[in-house]
């Protein structure tokens, strides 16, 4: 009881106090810059007040250089997009790098002691000979020029002659309550700036058409925009059927000899960004907001070829401009524009005031970006949060804003079934919001995600997307579900007032929420913002009476929020009650007699990770269970059906022929918790049934383990070319119960991690099953995984009994993949290592099928006692199906029997191998490569080796085929033929085709 009252009394306290000392710094900007359109680089002079607000006296000041992120491939800018696989400027031609210089950096006009970061060259530090006291201001001056990049390789560049001048002037870092955060420019991961002014002058020829952060100055130029807007209505028709013609693009006009100057000022911004084309066509619209009904000018800016998506860019950016203002506080500047531009940095990028929008494919999706990107200026502009460190507080913030806009405009959305394959599948009525909510719990129920609390660099690429955005979005809907459209209104306007202008970090933007609300909102901003909690809740009991109804919830998952039950009667919901926080169970009395239908959460509201459990009937054909939905290949799992999903499937070997049957399956999306598959086929070889099936469950624990499944796989096919006069000989059954884990947390680690305990038991159809053999292995398997190198590294061991043989098997199996080839081409070594002992553990009647080998063909399916795999011919001694061979023991590419440990019949059972791929430098053609494989195995008196080496030629990853060049002479022999033909080997991994169809592939 103490510590809570401790608690809130320090909540309470933290919340006023951070408001009250609160201080930031401010810096004002006078800016000339001139545009060279011919050598693409722009050249100017800065000069900056800087005005220290801080209580602290400061000796250096931290400036961002971010246009020398695009200078080199050493860059942090260049070490993420290679990480990410775009190798531009590792790798690229200098023409499409920039970078900026011509830096004189002066201090109330004295020249300054300054060096590069030495981490970063786009940051630099001045060093200030007397310290710049708590109060005082000076003035900073600089020329600069920048070569401005490629436009196509981040958000500043060029592409011709459309300019996009991002992040491009000399920039203080924010120094704060946390001191400086000065940080290199990177694609993955935004901004932080301090606010200002800027009083911006650009110079170019006079034909550009120029969007820009804040209010025009120049009454020459206001007239030349305006002009261009009425040139733009009366052409807009032209633009229309040329762009319904497909004309061709827009082509850049010359530039006019004479230069105009043109000139921007704002204040309470903290960047300003300008995009310049000479193509641009234009739209000008206003907008009344709801508050101050002060009006504000909108602005598009696109290139007419892109007229047909286009033409409705005034009312997105005016309904978002207006909506925004609603629900969060009024849009305090004059002017919002968007500008058509080609960046590679997402679909849209904010600046204050102006926001770029990369290609779009259709109407409703130029619609979204325009209001996400506008919105912007309220969740990155007015409230300037630390974009880097807490990126959900923009991007995810924004999220929410955006998933409301598309709800109020379009109630009748259903955008996400629309956009899957248009709208072929079922993924039934799922609208804007339900793509994040699917995409959320899709990326959870495979343990990928991260807490919303992570850095933006730490992030993985899908986990920026998806659980920045998109979860941030749904946890603040799933509170404003809580609190109500009003209160959350209430909220959002008090946030909004309280740090207008100003940089909020998590804990203010909390202690305002929770003062506004009058809430405890720790269960939102400890367990679903700092971890990867799940929310799960569980409808326990429902008891109706006279009286109304009785509702008991549990709290089944990992975070302690409200809940939402809804009372239905007739398919409608009559009434709605929360059950406020609760760590276990609560028991809600509502009002409603005879309710036919109580739900959890019924309009998915809450990010719930699974909606099985929410659901209750008074009655029904089926009495408690929910219809069943049987769907065609693969839809959604709505949490009111028990979604089964079917197709046809054909598939054939070599002794079942060919066998034709059905799937049926419950892995809707998001997956289940159980999850199945039954593929029965009929066999016209073996005049049966064969087939397989798949059961797992699968776990999420919180710590140190990413999934936990545990499963069973069996199967049932024909395996040898016995007679199928007598019923079902030489069929089998083979029953693989498992446990697979993924070891880790959840970060964006380059190391994973996997531990898998499996069982076997192969059974005899024709001999009532009688056992074949059963066994067991467990495998340690850690990978390491980078753009340019890839470690893979196995420790498996294995139990086998059988009639004639038990014995243990362990081997170590690693590998080495280096990119030997690191421009365009992308070529790859693969060094392989193996060895394996085989430990007699009775010596019964010696036998060669469950030893290792160097390699084998399928034969006796030795080299997949497991049934990991699939074999058109698993037991094929002749004819082409005889010549798959698996991946894996030895490795050699083509090889006989020759080099089972036991070949000679002895006890020696150890075998080393080394395999060795090169994929060859030949242009478009990476599916050719070398191997040469080497192996040793002794025999127990005396040791024989082996050596293989040839071409092969490897589709993706499920065909390749190996032709041997040379090998070595023993290992010829053994062939027993002269016939080159029978030497040749190819793989044909159907597991991972099966695997996809499992969707499994994640976690093995
Ligand atoms: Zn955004």
């Amino acid at each position: 009881m103490k510590k809570l009252i401790l608690f809130i009394c320090i909540s309470l306290f933290s919340g006023f106090s951070n408001a009250q000392n609160y201080w930031q710094q401010e810096v004002n900007y006078t800016i000339s810059v001139k545009l060279d359109d011919i050598n693409n680089s722009i050249s100017g002079y800065e000069e900056f007040e800087y005005i220290n607000n801080s209580p602290n006296d400061l000796n250096e000041i931290y400036i961002h250089l971010w246009p020398n992120a695009y200078r080199n491939g050493k860059t942090a800018l260049a070490k993420q997009q290679y990480e990410g696989g775009q190798t531009t400027l590792k790798f690229g031609d200098d023409a499409d790098k920039g970078g900026i210089d011509s830096l004189d950096f002066k201090i109330n006009g004295i020249k300054v002691n300054w060096e590069f970061d030495p981490l970063n060259i786009d940051i630099c530090i001045l060093y200030l000979s007397t310290p710049l006291k708590s109060g005082d201001r000076f003035s900073v001056s600089t020329p600069f020029k920048v070569k401005l990049p490629s436009g196509s390789i981040s958000r500043l560049g060029h592409v011709g002659q459309s300019y996009q001048i991002t992040q491009w002037y000399p920039k203080p870092a924010v120094y704060d309550k946390n001191g400086w955060n000065q940080m290199p420019y990177l694609n993955q991961g935004e901004f932080y700036s301090e606010y200002g002014s800027f009083d911006v002058s650009i110079t170019l020829p006079k034909n550009y058409i120029v969007g820009a952060t804040g209010d025009l100055q120049t009454q020459t130029e206001i007239e030349f925009l305006n002009s261009k807007a009425e040139e733009t209505n009366k052409k807009l028709s032209d633009y229309l059927s040329q762009a319904q013609g497909r004309k061709g693009k827009t082509d850049f006009p010359p530039s006019d000899s004479e230069f105009k100057t043109i000139r921007y000022t704002q204040s309470k911004v903290h960047d300003f960004a300008w995009f310049a084309d000479k193509r641009f066509a234009v739209l000008k619209g206003e907008v009344t907001l709801p508050e101050s009904n002060r009006l504000v000018t909108t602005w598009a800016m696109f290139v007419p070829h892109n007229a047909l998506t286009w033409q409705h860019a005034i009312e997105y950016i005016n309904d978002g401009t207006y909506f925004y203002s609603l629900w969060n506080g009024d849009y305090p500047y004059n002017n919002v524009t968007a500008i058509d531009g080609t960046i590679s940095a997402g679909g849209g990028m904010e600046y204050p005031n102006v926001t770029v929008i990369g290609n779009a494919s259709s109407k409703e999706e130029l619609e979204v970006v325009i209001v996400h990107e506008v919105g912007h200026n309220w969740f990155y502009g007015i409230l300037g949060s630390n974009e880097r460190v807490h990126g959900w507080m923009d991007e995810g913030m924004n999220t929410l804003n955006e998933v409301r806009y598309i709800q109020t405009k379009y109630p009748d959305n259903q955008r996400m079934s629309d956009m899957v394959l248009g709208g072929r599948f079922h993924f039934n009525d799922l609208e804007h919001h339900d793509m994040g909510d699917i995409s959320y719990r899709m990326t959870a129920v495979l343990g990928e995600d991260q807490p919303l609390e992570t850095h933006s660099a730490e992030f993985s690429s899908l986990n920026y997307g998806i659980i920045m955005y998109q979860k941030t979005g749904l946890v603040f809907y799933y509170l404003k579900d809580y609190l109500g459209e009003e209160l959350f209104g209430k909220c959002m306007h008090a946030y909004f007032e309280e740090w207008k202008f100003k940089h909020p970090q998590p804990e203010d933007m909390k202690a305002t929420l929770e003062r506004a609300s009058g809430k405890d909102l720790s269960w939102l901003f400890g367990d679903l913002i700092q971890t990867c909690n799940h929310v799960d809740y569980k409808l326990k009991k429902v008891k109706t009476s006279e009286e109304g109804t009785l509702v008991t919830v549990k709290n089944v998952g990992q975070v302690n929020g409200p809940i939402e039950v809804n009372v239905f009667k007739n398919g409608e919901i009559v009434e709605t009650q929360w059950a406020e926080p609760s760590e276990k169970k609560s028991t809600l009395s509502l009002s409603t007699k005879d309710a036919d239908e109580v739900r959890i959460d019924a309009t998915k509201d809450i990010p719930e990770m699974y909606r099985g459990n929410n659901n209750w009937h008074s009655k029904g054909m089926l009495g408690k269970l929910e219809p069943i939905k049987f769907e065609f290949l693969v839809g959604d799992n709505e949490a009111t059906k028990n979604n089964l999903f079917w197709s046809p499937i054909i598939a054939g070997n070599m002794y079942d022929k060919f066998m034709v049957g059905a799937v049926v399956h419950n892995n809707g999306i998001p997956f289940n918790r159980f999850q199945f598959l039954i593929a029965p086929m009929y066999s016209f070889g073996r005049q049966m049934v064969s087939g397989i099936g798949e059961f797992s469950y699968t776990c999420l624990p919180k710590k140190y383990i990413k999934i936990s499944r545990f499963g069973v796989s069996i199967k049932s096919f024909k395996m040898d070319s016995s007679s199928t006069i007598r019923k079902n000989d030489g069929t089998y059954l083979a029953i693989a119960p498992y446990w697979n884990v993924k070891i880790g947390n959840r970060t964006n680690s380059p190391f994973s991690q996997n531990f898998t305990l499996q069982g076997i038991g192969k059974y005899d159809f024709y001999d009532s099953l009688k056992t074949d053999y059963i066994g067991g292995f467990a495998k340690y398997a850690i990978d390491f995984t980078r753009p340019d190198h890839q470690v893979h590294f196995a420790l498996r061991t294995d139990l086998i009994k059988a009639q004639d043989a038990e014995l243990a098997r362990v081997n170590v199996d690693a590998s080495y993949k280096f990119r030997y080839l690191r421009n365009k081409m992308k070529r790859w070594v693969e060094v392989r290592g193996f060895i394996g002992n085989t430990y007699n553990l009775k010596l019964l009647q010696a036998t060669n099928t469950y030893r290792y080998s160097m390699s084998l063909s399928g034969s006796d399916g030795a080299q997949d006692l497991f049934f990991e795999d699939y074999y058109f011919g698993r037991n094929a001694n002749t004819g082409i199906w005889s010549q798959q061979r698996d991946e894996n023991m030895g490795g050699f590419k083509s090889t006989s029997r020759y080099g089972t440990t036991t070949h000679f019949m002895a006890t020696g059972n150890l075998m080393a191998t080394g395999n060795l791929y090169l994929q060859l430098p030949i242009p478009k053609m990476s599916i050719v490569g070398l191997f040469a494989d080497f192996g040793a195995f002794s025999n127990g008196t005396s040791v024989n080796s082996a050596i293989n080496t040839g071409v092969g030629i490897r589709l993706a990853k499920v065909f390749a085929i190996y032709f041997p060049v040379w090998m070595s002479k023993e290992l010829n022999d053994s062939f027993g033929t002269s016939n080159y033909a029978r030497k040749v080997r190819f793989t044909l991994k159907m597991n991972i085709v099966n695997k996809g169809l499992k969707l499994n592939s994640l976690l093995n």
